[in-house]
């Protein structure tokens, strides 16, 4: 996976400030950060979208993210944070490699409030439900 970003920073090719590290898991600053602090937890492995992890990484990452959310959330003093996996560019995903962002959040900070919800017309709930269910 030379062309992929993450790839190349998990073999050492490209230098990052590394927050973390076991043999699954690499949890780094990231370059933009929304606020100081901001920080990316990912599998080691080159996987694409969060459900292709086997369970085996995925929980590591689960766990990981847990550990390294309560650091970053005590380090910068903030208010609170935003956990947040884009998955496929409809998703706003620019690195194709599977990664959790923890975002640090002071109060008014302006980085993003409310995103736009829509409200379920009757019946399309349990439809939605009954399709999702179905595939589990
Ligand atoms: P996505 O939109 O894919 O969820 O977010 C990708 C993130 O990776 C962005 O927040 C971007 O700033 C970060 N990023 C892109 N290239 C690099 C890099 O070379 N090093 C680090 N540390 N972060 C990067
Ligand atoms: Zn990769």
């Amino acid at each position: 996976m030379n062309d992929c970003i993450f790839c190349r920073i998990i073999n050492g090719q490209i230098p990052s400030f590394k927050i973390f590290e076991d043999e699954h898991v690499l949890a780094i600053l990231d370059i933009g950060p929304l606020n100081q602090g901001h920080t990316l937890v990912m599998p080691k492995a080159h996987f694409e979208f969060f459900d292709e992890c086997p369970d085996g990484i995925s929980t590591k990452i689960s766990a990981a993210v847990v550990k390294v959310a309560k650091a970053v959330k005590d380090a910068s003093g903030a208010d609170g944070y935003n956990v947040l996996c884009n998955n496929g560019k409809a998703a706003g995903q620019l690195v194709g490699h599977v990664h959790f962002h923890i975002i640090p959040r002071f109060t008014g900070d302006g980085v993003f409030d409310r995103w736009p919800a829509k409200q379920y017309e009757i019946g399309q709930a349990e439809k939605i439900l009954e399709k999702i269910k179905a595939k589990l």
